[in-house]
């Protein structure tokens, strides 16, 4: 099995990333990243101040997936996600939905033990461990690894786990698979700025889709087909994440579009990911046992 070491960081996603190793479909791979803040901030009296703000939202990566080509779809199933034994959240003026409210930037170094992050002596939050950036190469212009858009990036899903598969287009040959930014624990929204931020190990299992037009990013795991969308207008993102599944459903399922339309209105779970990030990113979450499974 491959690793791909965490000293290969990108900072944003790009056609003109050179790929660090390379793999073939049905391939494992085991990821080293770094957290969101490349591991700054060791202590709680690390300043702020003197944080490299150059040096954040590393993504490790990226991997060509051979035989993946322009209009593929890059199917990632996280296999495995293990994470370091403490983490740091944070959150400050100016950060986050509650900005205006705070005067100084805090961030707490939480353990983590016995699968469960210490909060405090009476709140021991059960880990909900995640990939918060994922993504291919985008076509265009390059795409900072802080910011989720129509390559998958920055989305801060938590359905991004351990079991689930992440399909994102594939761009430009080879796709160029970067991932990193896990969280311990994250709820949706992630109100403050950040999850419980952590350094870790992600292995997955990478997959070409060819000759299937779905709309991607999209995540599959058990039970759920799910439809993520990302835009500076969070109307926006529930609207297009909407559009996309009933979109889904037409095209995959063979429903009408009111048809597809009602059922998404009454099984389709319409929830945030997160709201902080440059664009804001929502998901619906349909039952395998109505809609069908690809693949
Ligand atoms: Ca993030």
């Amino acid at each position: 099995m491959k690793t791909i070491s965490r000293e290969n960081v990108i900072y944003s996603m790009s056609a003109k990333n050179k790929p660090v190793e390379y793999a073939n479909p049905g391939e494992q791979l085991l990821f080293e990243t770094w957290d969101a803040l490349q591991g700054q901030i060791k202590s709680e009296n690390d300043e702020f101040g003197s944080l490299d703000w150059d040096r954040v939202n590393p993504a490790t990566g990226p991997v060509y997936v051979n035989g993946a080509e322009p209009g593929d779809i890059l199917a990632v199933r996280i296999d495995r996600i293990d994470v370091d034994d403490s983490g740091v959240v944070l959150c400050g003026k100016g950060m986050g939905v509650m900005g205006n409210h705070l005067e100084a930037v805090a961030s707490k170094i939480i353990p983590i033990q016995g699968g469960k992050a210490i909060f405090s002596d009476k709140i021991k939050l059960p880990l909900n461990k995640m990939v918060g950036v994922i993504g291919t190469a985008p076509r265009g212009e390059d795409i900072s690894c802080g910011t989720p858009d129509a390559h998958g990036g920055n989305m801060d899903c938590k359905e991004v786990r351990e079991g689930a598969t992440i399909l994102l287009p594939v761009n430009v040959p080879g796709g160029l698979l970067a991932l990193g930014d896990l969280h311990a624990v994250m709820a949706d929204g992630e109100i403050g700025v950040s999850g419980l931020e952590v350094s870790g190990q992600v292995l997955v299992t990478v997959d070409v889709i060819k000759g299937k037009k779905l709309p991607t990013p999209m995540i599959r795991n058990g039970s759920h087909m799910m439809t993520l969308y990302s835009d500076a207008d969070l109307n926006v993102a529930a609207d297009m994440a909407v559009a996309n599944m009933v979109n889904y459903l037409e095209r995959e399922a063979g429903f009408t579009p009111e048809d597809a339309t009602m059922l998404v209105s009454l099984a389709g779970d319409v929830r945030i990911c997160q709201i902080v990030d440059p664009k804001k990113t929502v998901r619906v979450e349909m039952p395998i046992a109505y809609v069908g499974r690809v693949k």
